[in-house]
């Protein structure tokens, strides 16, 4: 058996990633304006290696599906925890794990010998959570105390490491509407569009420069609802679409796509849960209005790729993605959601790469005044994936349920905080646009890490390794020394290791 440690360790991407959607109608033609070289290049399908991996947990389980088990098998995945499953037990077979997981009340294995066998490898430093209410027989019952079972009705161990992580990117835009709002007339004197021209987006774009964002807007051409050829430019608002375009990517962000108009993605017999839009004919009429978007960004962007794309309303079906990647060569960049919401049947997504060759960057948070919920959500995503994905509404401030009574000053100052809050908290984390954040998932999804002990130190061997990987280490005392990796102290006895090499090396010279 490998020595025990308290140490938990598992890969984390630390990337923030703020994506801005903005409705961007414009047609006419392009802008002298070239998009910034990527920090962080896209890996190509084939730059795969050998998945590693090595066998550290042992979840016991008489069913073979529950939604327990399904969390446990994605947190151990996420973590890059080897496991295996079995109904029984035997010395032998224990012998291969640092922990066990008990994942069912009613356990056979347990019964009688069972226990004592899991007793007597606890005992030689063995690592057993009981994830459930063990239901306790004589056998149990009796070891039980020396397990550390004080109250045999509840859990007696915790498992330090099972985590639930979100992740984030949405929808933006709109074109602007005209006219006035009440509320912002009476503020600013100004009409919607001479608000935002005037206030919001010049301090959207200070608190980028100041604070190094990188904004990624999605192109909207209109919000009509045609459904069927042709898909013809309807819009009149050129110039201010032009304006943010050109603004947007000189601030050093990314304009990627959402749609020619705001209608889903989704073929007619698509029952929408909780909205009321109109479904396409066919995929020949989604793969023309996706040209014509396309056709439209290129006339006033001519160089800029468009390798990501934000769903309207967060809806796609499985026939609007393939649509999507064989219409724009070029994109490869989803961002759905992360959590998904009761009731409603948007795209919900992991931070990894699918097997139809996109990358899957989900946003998990949203809005200018974070409240303790989404702060929460944060939070875990953070610690978890060390990802902070954001999406933002500019007509936040017009919609009452999103915070617009607060007014944009205070709106704007809590985002501020906010963000300043979180990058106090992980220096280390470097803000991205959606298509650096999915080079990043790439290098995260593929990563395979196994684990060597050998007396104080941990060795970790890293299999498709390209340039750099992230990896969390939390332990009761942080490493004396490290090698092959940079060292980002996250506080809570945590760490961020910043990987430069396939094997990195940590020692605690006074032991762990
Ligand atoms: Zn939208």
């Amino acid at each position: 058996m490998k020595q025990q440690r308290h140490a938990i360790l598992y890969i984390t991407t630390p990337v923030l990633c703020l994506v801005l959607g903005f409705a961007l109608i414009i047609s006419q033609s392009g802008l002298p304006l070239d998009p910034r070289p990527l920090r962080l290049e896209a890996l190509s399908a084939s730059a795969q290696a050998e998945q590693t991996g090595g066998f550290d947990v042992l979840l016991l389980r008489q069913e073979e599906e529950s939604p327990l088990l399904t969390t446990v098998r994605d947190t151990l995945a996420e973590m890059r925890l080897g496991y295996g499953e079995s109904d029984s037990l035997s010395a032998d077979a224990l012998s291969r794990y640092d922990t066990v997981l008990v994942c069912d009340s009613a356990l056979p294995a347990l019964e009688g010998e069972g226990a004592v066998t899991l007793l007597n490898w606890v005992n030689q430093g063995g690592h057993a959570g009981f994830l459930c209410v063990p239901s306790v027989d004589s056998y149990l019952r009796i070891v039980s105390h020396k397990l550390g079972i004080m109250d045999g009705g509840r859990e007696y161990r915790e498992y330090n490491g099972l985590r639930v992580m979100p992740g984030v990117l949405d929808d933006f835009p709109a074109p602007q509407p005209e006219g006035f709002d009440e509320l912002l007339q009476s503020q600013y004197g100004l009409s919607i569009q001479g608000f935002f021209r005037n206030h919001w987006w010049p301090d959207m774009k200070a608190l980028s420069r100041r604070l190094g964002l990188r904004y990624t807007g999605v192109l909207v051409e209109t919000y009509n609802k045609q459904m069927t050829p042709p898909f013809l430019p309807d819009t009149e608002d050129h110039a201010l679409i032009r304006y943010y375009a050109s603004e947007l990517l000189q601030s050093g962000g990314e304009i990627g796509l959402h749609g020619y108009n705001h209608q889903p993605l989704c073929l007619d017999g698509w029952q929408y849960a909780d909205e009321d839009y109109v479904t396409w004919a066919s995929e020949e009429n989604m793969a023309q209005a996706v040209e014509a978007l396309v056709r439209y960004g290129r006339s006033f962007l001519p160089q800029a790729a468009f390798t990501s794309y934000v769903p309207p309303s967060n809806y796609l079906s499985v026939e609007g993605q393939r649509v999507l990647l064989r219409t724009v060569p070029e994109l490869s960049v989803i961002s759905g959601l992360y959590l998904p919401e009761d009731g409603v049947n948007a795209l919900v997504q992991e931070f990894r790469e699918e097997a139809d060759g996109s990358i899957s960057v989900p946003r998990v948070t949203s809005g200018f005044s974070m409240d303790d919920y989404v702060t929460l959500v944060a939070a875990g995503e953070l610690s978890l994936h060390g990802v902070f994905s954001h999406f933002i509404h500019p007509d936040d401030v017009l919609d009452v349920e999103r915070g617009a009574l607060l007014g944009w000053e205070r709106m704007r100052d809590d985002f501020t905080a906010s963000l300043e809050e979180i990058m106090a908290a992980y220096p280390a984390l470097r803000w991205c646009t959606a298509s650096e954040a999915a080079s990043a998932v790439q290098r995260y999804d593929r990563l395979g890490v196994t684990r060597q002990w050998n007396e104080n130190t941990l060795t970790l061997h890293l299999s498709s390794f390209f340039d750099e990987a992230w990896l969390c280490l939390c332990a009761d005392a942080m490493p004396s020394h490290v090698e092959g990796a940079e060292c980002y102290p996250t506080g809570g006895g945590c760490l961020w290791l910043r990987a430069t090499q396939d094997t990195v090396r940590l020692e605690w010279e006074g032991g762990i």
